[in-house]
Parts: structure tokens; sequence; C-alpha cells
């Protein structure tokens, strides 16, 4: 039996429905698009702030 947890958007942090979801772990397409573009225009804004070092991996 597999637990059934609770995903949050983490964009909005809406609750995200897992199941059939091709956005996951995004409520939409919208939420993904604009934390990746996020995440790209905040790697070009920021050049060198951050290391892409050793970060804790979740697994
Ligand atoms: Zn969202």
């Amino acid at each position: 039996m597999k637990k059934t947890a609770k995903h949050f958007c983490p964009h909005c942090q809406k609750e995200v429905s897992w199941q059939d979801n091709p956005h996951r772990p995004f409520c939409s397409e919208r939420c993904k698009m604009i934390d990746l573009g996020s995440w790209f225009s905040e790697n070009y804004k920021i050049p060198g702030e951050k290391k892409p070092s050793e970060d804790e991996e979740e697994n």
C-alpha cells in the first residue's frame, strides 16, 4: 500500500494532485514555467553568487 502524501506546488504553494499530473511537482504548467523562468533569470542576474557546490540531495 502506498501512502498518499500531500504535495504542494513549489511556486504557489497550492495543493497539488500528484496522480495524473504531468506538471508535478507544480500544480500547473504555468507555475512550472514561471518557476523555471525565475530560476534561470536569477542565475543570469547573479553570476557566481551561488556556487553549484555539493548540496544535500534529497532522496
Ligand atoms: Zn502552482
